[in-house]
């Protein structure tokens, strides 16, 4: 068998058992808070995402109703058609959702239009 590597400091180690993946706790302990930090920073930047894409519908519906928009107009504003969280069909369209928002895309003579509806 060849003889492990840790997966924080990448050193030839020689295991307690079988299951040791660190040569120390030490390392162990490090390689949990680097997993934390990229979950944090994570977590962190698809709130931030998210939250701009919720500011920019607000600016053009900050009322329930439903609104449409050319999309071109709405990509300048800053809205951004990935940051969404969940993806419902309603009719053979697909409405994503972000924040109290659904939204979708429509196409017409290549012009994109978006479609945005609050509750
Ligand atoms: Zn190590």
């Amino acid at each position: 068998m060849p003889t492990p590597k840790c997966l924080f400091c990448n050193t030839e180690f020689q295991p307690p058992n079988l299951n040791s993946a660190y040569c120390s706790k030490a390392h162990y302990r490090l390689a949990k808070h680097d997993r934390q930090k990229m979950i944090n920073d994570l977590t962190k930047n698809f709130r931030k995402g998210m939250y701009k894409n919720v500011k920019t519908l607000y600016k053009f519906l900050p009322e329930a109703g439903q609104v449409n928009i050319p999309l071109l107009e709405a990509l300048k504003s800053g809205f951004d058609d990935a940051a969404f969280y969940g993806t419902y069909t309603s009719n053979g369209v697909e409405w994503h959702k972000v924040g109290s928002y659904l939204f979708t895309i429509s196409e017409k003579e290549n012009i994109k239009t978006l479609h945005i509806f609050k509750k």
